[in-house]
């Protein structure tokens, strides 16, 4: 009955997210991401309280407005990044797990991609291997990285979350990476 609902309601439902105690569930706004990268950058690493942080990227239209219910069980923690932006991160009050990445620009704009965090993925519902996720960040890795392994010591030449939308972030990537290594 449910898979009928959903599939009369879209023919692509997205994947299906949920956070280590459940009090968080949603889907991503579709099954396709537009790409993955497994970030090394020390930002990633105390988020992901872990060696390095995987992120999922959706187009921000897709993902903002937040439905109403979903917007009032997540918690939100805000930082400025070294590039002028402001990072909004997601997270579930209950059990703290980080679950998406929102980066507002100075004119107020949010970047054209939103990054999910991988991991909050269902298991079993993400082809992760064919992702094939970049490596970035790598110049703070603190895990071997294999040579056929895609990798970049920061951003890739044409960045993953670059501020398309509003200019100015590509012309300063090289200084803002210098030492603001923004989670993506
Ligand atoms: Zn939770
Ligand atoms: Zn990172």
């Amino acid at each position: 009955m449910a898979d009928q609902a959903k599939e009369s309601a879209a023919a692509d439902p997205g994947l299906p997210v949920s956070c280590e105690c459940g009090h968080v569930q949603f889907r991503t706004p579709s099954s396709t991401p537009d790409g993955m990268a497994h970030c090394h950058c020390t930002n990633c690493q105390k988020q992901s309280a872990s060696a390095f942080g995987t992120s999922l990227y959706f187009p921000t239209d897709k993902v903002f407005p937040l439905p109403a219910a979903l917007e009032q069980k997540l918690a939100v923690f805000t930082h400025p990044t070294d590039s002028g932006n402001t990072m909004h991160c997601y997270f579930c009050p209950r059990c703290g797990v980080r679950m998406l990445h929102a980066c507002i620009l100075p004119d107020g704009l949010r970047r054209d991609k939103v990054s999910f965090k991988a991991g909050t993925v269902d298991a079993g519902c993400l082809d992760w291997r064919a992702m094939k996720p970049k490596h970035i960040f790598t110049r703070s890795a603190v895990v071997e990285l294999l040579p056929e392994w895609e990798c970049y010591e920061t951003y890739p030449p044409a960045a993953v979350p670059s501020g398309a939308t509003a200019g100015g972030e590509e012309g300063t990537k090289e200084d803002g990476v210098k030492k603001g290594e923004e989670p993506v």
